[in-house]
């Protein structure tokens, strides 16, 4: 029988200083497997050294393969492009910075021989700032209560993926990727393994708080449309408040008189026009949101097994 081939999947950028080390630590972990391996670098446009490193490697070793991109372009799509590349049975996406330990791919390997088509190394938060775990608690409490797909604190990219789940990876070709949802999204059956946080070996995070807050947008924002209503139901609220203070206002002034002249049918029709303004925006909003989903162009399902083929009219 054929011996399958597991791919490795590392985007770099800026790494210089951790090349060569990560390539010796995969090795260790990848020569005693079963298994052919070929490690691809992906270069996200760095400025450092980090191109010229992977280029010896690749040039001593036949399984390293690289693609390097022609500019910084994140490393979402970093991990994309090397998936559009690899040939292997099942892939293990790793960052390049040594924080996801490569002693953990056998266990991984385990997973995938079991069957599963995802096997995920869960990090725990040992190490992080006490706020930046806080705010991440709420964050995902928050996402999981608005959204449809589950995201789970500490479920990164750190993970292998069977070839059936690089495909449907490779199906959501979306421009604004925000990978941890769209790995839900695929679904597919799923193990967790968990480890330890480990801090950077060398070089810097790219992450700086701003990034976390966008990113943390990003995920709430690709999944669902939710934010959109809010502004409708927001509109309803308002234009509903507006009606019985009308009402009132108005009994007062038949039973009362008018008290400043001018005041009611000034703050009546402001609440009002108020009120319909959002529901309009939250119309507009709607097909926007429509029309922003269609834009992605992401498959309406995924197939897990038929025993039907695809029908082309004659
Ligand atoms: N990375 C990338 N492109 C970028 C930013 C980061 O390819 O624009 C790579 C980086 O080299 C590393 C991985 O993505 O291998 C994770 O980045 P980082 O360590 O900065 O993130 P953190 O571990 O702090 O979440
Ligand atoms: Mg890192």
């Amino acid at each position: 029988m054929k011996m399958k081939l597991l791919s490795i999947v590392v985007p770099v950028y800026n790494e210089e200083a951790n090349i060569t080390c990560m390539y010796e630590r995969l090795i260790e972990e990848l020569s005693p497997l079963p298994f052919n391996y070929e490690i691809m670098f992906i270069d996200d446009g760095s400025s450092d050294g980090t191109l010229e490193e992977i280029l010896a490697l690749a040039e001593r070793f036949e399984g390293v393969k690289y693609i390097s991109l022609t500019r910084n372009f994140g490393k979402e799509a970093a991990l994309f492009a090397g998936l559009k590349r690899i040939r292997g049975d099942a892939a293990i996406l790793m960052d390049g910075d040594l924080q996801h330990p490569p002693e953990l791919i056998g266990q991984m390997v385990r997973g995938y021989e079991e069957g599963y088509h995802q096997v995920v190394a869960k990090r725990s938060r040992t190490g992080d700032k006490r706020i930046r775990q806080m705010f991440s608690v709420l964050y995902y409490k928050m996402v999981n209560s608005i959204t449809d797909v589950d995201l789970a604190d500490g479920e990164g990219d750190f993970r292998l993926l069977s070839r059936k789940a690089i495909n449907s990876i490779l199906q959501l070709s979306e421009s604004n990727r925000f990978s941890k949802g769209l790995y839900s999204w695929i679904g597919l059956s799923k193990k967790i393994i968990s480890y330890e946080n480990v801090t950077r070996a060398g070089g810097q995070s790219k992450w700086s708080f701003g990034n976390l807050v966008n990113y943390g947008i990003d995920g709430i924002i690709s999944f669902n449309l939710k934010p959109l209503r809010v502004c409708f139901y927001t509109g309803f609220v308002i234009l509903f408040l507006s009606i019985v203070y009308i009402g009132i206002t108005f009994y007062d002034i038949m039973t009362e008189g008018i008290g400043a002249p001018g005041y009611f049918t000034t703050i009546s029709s402001i609440l009002f026009l108020g009120g319909i303004q959002l529901i309009s925006l939250g119309v507009i909003g709607e097909y926007v949101g429509r029309i922003y989903n269609e834009t992605k162009r992401r498959p309406n399902f995924l197939i897990d097994i038929s025993n039907a083929e695809e029908y082309d009219e004659p």
